[in-house]
């Protein structure tokens, strides 16, 4: 139901939070009046954060890494093993990887995983990019650390079907990680072992 009897702010603030993942416009149009009513100040503290991370925060042109230059921090390390790409959803996945100091190869981005509950398909995620480079750098192998849930399962198993042609070592993170979590708040310890017990697809 398009609330066309509203005034134009109201609407426009309704479709742009409906375009959001997760956000139905039944949801959107709850946002939208708790904005409305809500305190000046706190309504434009949101609006500058999301103005502040356009601004300020870049994607890494080759791993799609949060980066404040062309490349990010990892990429840019010449000391880090370019032969292996580690394929994870979100940044944050990243940043749990690192904290294990198990692993010194390169990685890639996604930006999500393939959820067709939330309409998001292998276009709306950072693959066609990881395909691209994977036929331009020289890798030897692949780890699919995607989410132990079903839309990682579902996405590791998409993108192992996509890369199959190009004849490369690809492996998937142990099992042992909670099945159904997030990457993120896996502990060190287990994390350490699930890229340690990484076995091929
Ligand atoms: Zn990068």
């Amino acid at each position: 139901m398009r609330p066309s009897t509203l005034a134009e702010p109201v609407v426009r603030l309704i479709e742009a939070l409906s375009r959001l993942p997760g956000i139905g416009p039944k949801t959107a149009s709850r946002l939208a009046f708790y904005l409305l009513r809500a305190s000046k100040e706190e309504a434009l503290d949101l609006a500058e954060a999301v103005q502040d991370l356009k601004e300020r925060i870049v994607i890494c042109s080759r791993c799609f890494n949060i980066a404040e230059g062309v490349l990010c921090p990892i990429c840019e390390d010449e000391t880090r093993d370019s032969s292996v790409i580690c394929v994870v959803e979100e940044p944050l996945d990243l940043v749990a990887i690192e904290r294990t100091r198990e692993y010194r190869g390169l990685y890639h981005v996604l930006h999500g995983s393939i959820s067709p509950v939330e309409g998001i398909g292998p276009e709306d995620l950072k693959i066609d990019p990881l395909l691209e480079r994977l036929r331009q750098e020289p890798t030897q192998e692949v780890i699919l650390a995607t989410n132990p849930n079903l839309e990682g399962e579902v996405t590791a198993d998409y993108i192992s079907h996509r890369i199959a042609p190009l004849d490369l070592k690809v492996t998937r993170l142990a099992r042992g990680l909670p099945v159904g979590g997030d990457l993120e708040y896996a502990d060190e310890v287990t994390l350490s072992r699930a890229i340690q017990g990484r076995r091929e697809m």
